[in-house]
């Protein structure tokens, strides 16, 4: 046995060596208690043995070994190195991450810490020897109870779980002491049900994509489906999960948002019945911990559905991963470290798996459209819909023109308004989007221009009427509405914009009969919160519901026949070279949310600037990415450069504008023109912090991993000065 082991903890430090103890046998990817820092026993994970003494002082023994296994295997460790390489973040974050906190149990002396152990499970079992037939008729006779036990235990083989055995503790103990059965304690069995799968049958097209991705995965790791809204994209999946679940590998399904599983684990379970596991990080600690060791435990063959955090599970063969809706933004964690896009590792995961990934959505990214395009992805493309229903009809309804011919009522033009009349007399329904919640983004003075801000974050407060509040959507800080203004107090304050509690406020004066739900972050406030509107809606208890971009994601409502986007224009306003496509993805995917059945849909969209190329772009998806990227090209912006952003962060505004500077300098001489910044980023202030930002452009000719490598150089060096060291500097790789 070597001497040392180095372990990784779950802090952002390098991995620090231990010694092994006389007798103490240990592996690569064992958890370990270890004591750091006074008054800390950590969990830890042994990363590599040696025999190298530390260079300082004397390496403390480790405390104990914690289970009978590795957390875990080759790959997942190499995994965790690619992450914490390419998101410039540390293993211990990762670690922090990955494992749930039961798993990995913190305390403050040996005496406290507990590790996880499994359930057990008590046993009865039959000594046949002392069941001579003497010894079962006498029973039969006096304790037919007992005797019908015996013989059930009998027809099973001789052993069942104690809770399966009917008798009453008294009983079961006679029989004990009588030497008849014996009990005992095991480790819970991860249960492997049985899978009885009845799949959909695809139609011809689906059939057609089907091959194709089947022939796509032959030559290319990565498969691209582009398959438009309502195509059945689901269904194709189901037949290449079946195959290699068949053949006992493992599949993940991967979606963007924790809310999106709970409805399509229902939907999978249908067809695969109980195998289907759910995880993401909403679920308890425990429940993730019993699901990372069952997995542990068993034989592989395992079906999971979750969000990214599920890319952390011990994977025995990974055979296929499928990453759902994968131009979602929502992939991306924002915090904290590692900052790592949830398709982009899923990709590399089922690599090291030496599996296949299949990326599925109806408005792809531009980055994988242009890995198709340059021939590293295969690429499938399902144009129809499901049932031969139709795409809907798109209507640019001009805002402008509207108002002009004084026909625009509160927030709805005339197109919008006859539409929604005629569902709501046919009893069809309707759902309406805004992409702001609240009542109004916010009140300004007319006379002298004020709105209220807020204090520890720079932007202005939103106002929410229900709670008569005025809300930061950043920190949450509220303060009461003000209808005079508090700088030059004379006037009236008049409400600038619209949020989606607006729209349902004018909706109802407008069809004061109508039934209206509200779906946005202040009223799916949970997972259930989620589902009950959704649910009551789904069960037509309500005629419109108004909602933010949570709509737009993966439901599917039979009845719902109009789309109105109040404010299409609204979509493209943010500052950000993503701003176009994310606008276009979006009317895509709230568009497809109607006509899902027979009759065609109808799609409205309200718009100041009708003749906008992103309206053009609404039927030929392609033709929009194509024209996009030939702009990303003409200004180096991705998929043709990666882009880094450090972000730097302090309370005290001098100081971090001295080590953002230093930094800036540092990296300019190493990367010249490619530095953009030091800079204040919109937002410069979020609870109390201020922030700069520095951003850097690595053409795609350029070594990227030299970059993360001079960047890592360059940050490190940084921190080792005293007047750096109490701003915080992160890193996000391949920013979205
Ligand atoms: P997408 O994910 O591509 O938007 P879905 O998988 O949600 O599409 O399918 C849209 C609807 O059509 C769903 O209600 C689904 O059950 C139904 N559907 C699609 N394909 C089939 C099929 N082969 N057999 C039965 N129903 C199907
Ligand atoms: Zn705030």
């Amino acid at each position: 046995m070597p001497q040392y082991a180095d372990i990784v903890l779950p802090l952002a430090q390098p991995a620090y060596t231990f010694a092994i103890s006389e007798g103490m046998e240990v592996h690569i990817g064992d958890a370990v208690a270890v004591q750091f820092g006074k008054n800390s026993v950590y969990t830890g994970i042994v990363w590599r043995l040696h025999d190298t003494p530390p260079k300082r002082g004397t390496a403390k023994p480790i405390i104990k070994v914690l289970y009978d296994k590795p957390l875990l295997s080759e790959v997942q460790i190499r995994f965790w190195e690619w992450i914490a390489e390419y998101y410039i973040s540390t293993i211990g974050e990762v670690m922090r991450i990955a494992l749930p906190s039961t798993i990995k149990p913190k305390a403050r002396c040996e005496e406290e810490f507990e590790p996880y152990t499994p359930k057990r499970e008590r046993v009865v079992r039959l000594i046949e020897e002392a069941l001579s037939a003497d010894v079962l008729e006498k029973m039969a006779r006096r304790a037919p109870k007992r005797s019908a036990a015996v013989e059930a235990l009998r027809a099973r083989g001789g052993e069942a779980p104690r809770h399966e055995v009917a008798l009453e503790a008294t009983a079961l103990n006679a029989l004990c002491k009588a030497g008849v059965v014996e009990i005992f304690e095991r480790d819970l069995m991860p249960h492997q049900t049985e899978r009885n799968t009845l799949l959909p049958t695809l139609s011809e097209a689906q059939n057609r994509a089907l091959n194709e991705i089947r022939q796509g995965f032959t030559t290319h790791n990565v498969t691209l489906l582009y398959g438009v809204t309502s195509s059945g994209k689901t269904e194709i999946y189901t037949h290449l999960i079946e195959e290699q679940l068949s053949q006992g590998r493992d599949v993940l399904f991967l979606v963007p948002e924790i809310s999106l599983t709970t409805q399509l684990v229902e939907r999978l379970r249908n067809l695969f019945g109980e195998c289907v596991v759910a995880y993401h990080s909403k679920f308890s600690p425990k429940q993730r911990t019993k699901i990372y060791t069952d997995m542990l435990a068993g034989e592989g063959g395992n079906f999971i559905v979750g969000a990214r955090s599920a890319l952390f599970l011990p994977y025995k063969r990974l055979g296929l991963v499928i990453v759902d809706e994968e131009h979602d933004a929502s992939y991306k964690q924002s915090e904290p470290n590692p900052r790592y896009n949830g398709r982009d590792t899923a990709i590399m995961l089922a690599s090291l798996h030496g599996g296949k990934s299949l990326l599925g959505s109806a408005t792809p990214s531009i980055e994988s459209f242009s890995n198709h395009l340059s021939g590293k992805y295969a690429y499938v493309k399902l144009m129809e819909r499901y049932g031969g229903v139709e795409m809907p009809r798109i209507v640019i309804s001009d805002t402008i023109r509207n108002v002009k011919r004084n026909e625009r009522k509160l927030h709805f033009n005339k197109e919008l308004l006859d539409a929604i009349e005629e569902r709501l007399t046919r009893k069809e329904q309707v759902i309406l989007f805004q992409n702001r919640r609240g009542y109004t983004p916010y009140l300004e003075c007319p006379q002298c221009g004020y709105s209220a801000r807020c204090p520890h974050c720079n932007v202005s407060l939103s106002v929410h009427q229900q709670r008569n509040r005025a809300v930061c959507h950043y920190c949450g800080y509220n303060e009461p509405i003000t209808s005079h203004c508090p700088n030059c107090r004379t006037v009236e304050m008049k409400p600038m914009g619209f949020g989606t509690e607006r729209v349902e406020e004018a909706l109802q004066e407008v069809f004061p009969k109508a039934r209206i739900l509200r779906l946005d972050g202040d009223t799916a406030t949970s997972n259930s919160a989620y589902s009950r509107i959704i649910g009551a809606f789904a069960r037509k208890e309500a005629d419109i519901l108004v909602g933010t971009q949570i709509i737009a994601k993966g439901l599917d409502f039979g009845s719902v026949t109009l789309i109105g986007i109040l404010n299409g224009d609204n979509l493209l306003a943010a500052p950000d070279f993503r701003a176009e496509e994310r606008a276009l993805q979006l009317l895509l995917q709230v568009a497809g949310r109607c006509g899902r059945r027979e009759e065609q849909g109808e799609v409205i969209i309200q718009s100041a600037d009708p003749k906008h190329r992103i309206y053009s772009f609404i039927n030929n998806y392609e033709a929009g990415l194509n024209t996009m990227l030939t702009e990303r090209q003409r200004y180096s912006y991705p998929p043709y450069v990666r882009l880094l952003r450090i972000t730097l962060r302090d309370n005290d505004v001098k100081r971090l504008v001295e080590v953002a500077t230093l930094l800036g300098d540092a990296l300019r001489r190493r990367f010249g023109r490619r530095v953009l910044g030091p800079v204040s980023p919109l937002i410069d202030r979020i609870r109390r912090e201020h922030r700069i930002e520095i951003l850097l452009k690595i053409e795609n000719s350029a070594s990227f991993a030299k970059a993360r490598a001079i960047v890592r150089e360059e940050i490190t060096a940084l921190r080792s000065q005293p007047s750096a060291k109490r701003t915080t500097i992160i890193c996000d790789v391949d920013l979205c």
